[in-house]
Order: C-alpha cells, then structure tokens, then sequence
C-alpha cells in the first residue's frame, strides 16, 4: 500500500456489530471534503491511483477504464499528434488540482497541469484577452512570440482551518452508500429506518483514524461496491463482476451533449449472440474513446444523469451534493459548479461533447513587486481578468494523427488495422466464418454516452454500448472491407 502521508482525521462510524456493517458515519468537512474530491478526479488519474495502491497486482475493479489505460499506454506515440497528447492521456491531471492540494489528506499526487503565457508582460496586463494555453508551441496573439513563461497556479486562498469546498462548521451524516445529508436528528433517522434497524442494542459507535490507504480503498470501493464504507473498515471479500444490463433500459438523455460530432464505425458481429468483435474505425474514433480517461468522474455522472449506472455507489455523492446549500454547506456556487460540472483538463475533449459555452474559462490576477520591478501572475478561478485560451494551429487539434484505419477489440485494445492483425485476432476468438457479419454504425451523442456507462460497468464495451444501436441490414453485399477479407481469411484455413 502506497502511504502518501502520514496524515490521519477521525471519522466516527456507527456500526452494526451482529453483521459486521456500517450504519452510517458522522464527519467534519475535512473527510466530505475528500469524497467529494472524487468527483472531480479524471478516470485516467483514479487507474492509476488504484494501480499503484493495488501494487499492480490486480487490476482495479472499474469496468474496463484500466484496459482502455493500458491501450493508450502501449499506444505507439507515433501516432499522437504531439508528445504531448499522449502524455496528457496517461498522466490525466485534475482540473480542480488547486483547490484538491488543500484537503487534509490529498491521494492525487498528480503534477498540475502547466500553462504558459507571453513572456513580455505588458500583453498580458495591457492587452484585452491576453492568451493562455497549455501548449507552449503555441503564440502569443498580440505579439507573435511564443507562449514561454509558466504562469503560477492561484493561490490557496482559503484559510488555514478552513474546508476546501464545505465550510469548516458543517457536520454531516454519511450512509453506507454514500449518500450525504448534513447531520441532523432527521437524517440520522432517516438512515436507521432505511436500514430497517429496530434494536439498538445492535449498535455500536467506534471511532476510526483514517489515512491516505483508507482513503484510497475508499475511493475503489465508492466505484466497485454498494457499501462502500463496510468494506473500507470491514474490508472486503469480492467485487461484482460485470453487471447484467436490466432487460428495459431507459433512453439516454443526451441534453448535456450539445455539440457531438458525429463519427461513424464499421463492425463485425457474431450473428448467433449479437457480440461485436471488433470495430474498424477511423482516428476519430479513437481519439473519442482516448478521451474517457480525460473525463472527470462528476461530469460522467452529469452527462449520464438518470441513465448513470454502475457497479459503485459515488453517484450519490454527486446527487447529496446538488441538495446542499451554498452559504450554510457548501463555501460558494463556483466550488458547486466545480464539483457538479467538473472541467476537462484537456481542452480537446470539449470538441466532442460541448458547444463553446461550456468552455472552461481563464483569468488572471497579477502582483507588482517594486523591488524586483516584476510582475507575478496567477491564474485564479472565477475572478480576475479573462484571458484567451489558444489551442495549436487548426491541423493539430486532433489528438490522434491520420487519417489512418484502426482495430478496436470489444475492450478496447485498438492496433492499427492490418490484414495480419485482423486474422489474427479473429482466429484467436475462434468464431466460425459464417457466424460473422460487418455492419455500420453512426455514432452520434446517444451511441457515445452509451459506450462511455459501457465503459464503466463492462469488459464488453462494443457490445453493450451498440448493440442497441446496430442497423437491421448487414453490410455484406456493399462492405468493401469484410467481404474480401473473408475470402482471404477462408483462403488461409483452407492451406491448413
Ligand atoms: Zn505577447
């Protein structure tokens, strides 16, 4: 287990002592302040915590995010537009960073993201929108000099003894699966009736000192387990294994996606069970699906809304935190915001999924110093002066370079397409030739966020996340792809 410091807070649990289960918790908002963190971590960035706090010596129990972590990690970097991407993709760092480096106990030993602005002061002092990016092949648009000089991150503004996102004063009472309600006789009620406990006797209150390992343990199980608390102090014995789709599933609202652009896939079914076996994209699909690790855990939750479904419980972090109050819980409607609609810290996956509103917005604030006759400047969130972000030239937008064909595998291992590596993919899943069929699929918003709960609940990704989508006629009488490769394909059994 990886001990990140050595920093503990109490946390009092009530638990149920005839069946080894906690009731409910009672917290200060120095340990909330931490769950609710959760919601603001990157997948990419929760792999790699859980990996290393598992010691790699099983893969953490979130759907298939750590097969799509390891896809891109063996992804050749020759085919990422910039070095950079690619190093985006697998160090995913968290926007709310900042505020996250002022809990009591941090887990997220992510470097914060770097930005750089024009090294002469006076475009960013004089100059209206003044540019920023995170680029810094990337130049100024008032003077042409590249962006070279690191801006400083804003600085902690919040007191000592102050809480990160919930004011230091509140009390809250935590369920066993996580739902959060500010700590009243009511609520506490609330939680005993819905445990159906009636014989008190039962109970017993202990009083825990949590550290960086229970914290992280915590966090696995918040996306694993339905009683996340029991296991982190009970620990616990198995995980769920894939989760069975329920047989009516509701549609996916896609208000949140107001700007997909949609993409199309070609894909080869197992006719007798539906299952894809893989997919033969373009670059846009896989940069689309490189992204999921960029996504903060809040915002897959906002953009799945009803329809969010797993094998955890952190949603009902994310829905007891839309019932508190700002001002008397929460410090602000900003660090609300922050936590409900958590920002991307790479800008290009915005491309995907939102229209130029949604864009995370940069300002600044600057500090004279009359010694060094230097300006200092910082970012600051929600304040300040507004700055521009500047993504690389036009051509580069794009995370993955093309255009070039792919193979992407139902977990989402994705090789570039070859004759060799579709042979021999498909020999190795040892489906009879006439059992397959190619068909096309568009992907817009709905086929997305389908494939993204896919994601988090399944090794089957393709499968469960299209086959409600998959058009009634195959592709075989104008599939310019299949319908040859079938024919050699059966051309290689049959010289054996
Ligand atoms: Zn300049």
């Amino acid at each position: 287990m990886t001990f990140l410091s050595e920093v503990e807070i109490p946390l009092k649990v009530v638990i149920d002592k005839h069946k080894e289960r906690v009731v409910f918790a009672e917290a200060n908002s120095d340990f909330v302040d931490i769950l609710f963190s959760f919601l603001t971590m990157p997948m990419g960035t929760i792999v790699r915590l859980l990996n290393k706090h598992l010691e790699y010596s099983k893969p953490p129990p979130i759907g298939n995010f750590n097969n799509l972590y390891e896809t891109v990690v063996n992804f050749d970097a020759k085919y990422f537009v910039t070095s950079e991407n690619k190093d985006w993709l697998v160090t995913t760092s968290n926007n709310a960073g900042p505020e996250c480096q002022s809990l009591k106990i941090n887990i997220d030993d992510t470097n914060l993201r770097k930005y750089f602005i024009c090294p002469n002061s006076s475009c960013t002092i004089e100059r209206d929108l003044p540019s920023i990016s995170s680029y810094s092949s990337v130049k100024c648009r008032h003077c042409g000099e590249y962006l070279s000089r690191l801006i400083n991150y804003r600085a902690d503004t919040s007191e000592a003894n102050e809480g990160v996102f919930l004011s230091q004063t509140a009390s809250f009472v935590i369920s066993d699966d996580l739902h959060v309600t500010p700590n009243t006789m009511d609520s506490t009620i609330r939680i005993l009736e819905s445990t159906g406990i009636k014989e008190f006797g039962v109970l017993e209150e202990k009083m825990l000192q949590i550290g960086s390992s229970e914290i992280l343990d915590l966090l696995m199980y918040s996306m694993s387990s339905k009683t996340p608390l029991t296991d982190m102090v009970f620990g616990k014995k198995e995980f769920i294994s894939d989760i069975v789709m329920p047989s009516i599933q509701s549609q996916i609202s896609t208000e949140c996606v107001t700007n997909f652009k949609n993409m199309s896939v070609k894909v080869l079914v197992q006719k007798s069970n539906n299952r894809i076996l893989l997919a033969q994209t373009a670059e846009d699909f896989v940069e689309f699906l490189f992204c999921f690790l960029g996504m903060p855990m809040g915002r897959i939750i906002r953009f799945l809304g009803d329809s969010y479904l797993s094998k955890g419980v952190v949603d009902n972090l994310y829905r007891s935190l839309s019932n508190l109050d700002v001002g008397k819980h929460l410090k602000s409607d900003d660090l609300k915001c922050m936590l409900l609609n958590p920002a991307f810290d790479i800008p290009s996956i915005q491309t995907f999924y939102t229209n130029d509103e949604e864009d995370v917005d940069y300002y600044f604030h600057s500090n004279y110093d009359s010694l060094s006759k230097q300006n200092t400047f910082y970012l600051t969130y929600g304040n300040g002066r507004e700055m521009t972000y500047e993504e690389p030239l036009k051509d580069d937008e794009a995370f993955v370079r093309g255009p070039k064909n792919f193979m992407v595998s139902d977990d989402l291992s994705v090789t570039p397409l070859s004759f060799m590596s579709c042979i021999t993919y498909l020999r190795s899943l040892k489906v009879p030739l006439s059992d397959v069929e190619e068909h096309e699929i568009n992907i817009g918003a709905e086929e997305a966020l389908n494939l993204l709960r896919a994601c988090l609940m399944s090794t089957s990704v393709l499968t469960i996340g299209l086959k409600n989508f998959m058009p009634i006629d195959s592709l075989q009488e104008n599939g310019r792809w299949w319908r040859p490769l079938r024919r050699l394909f059966s051309e290689c059994f049959l010289q054996q």
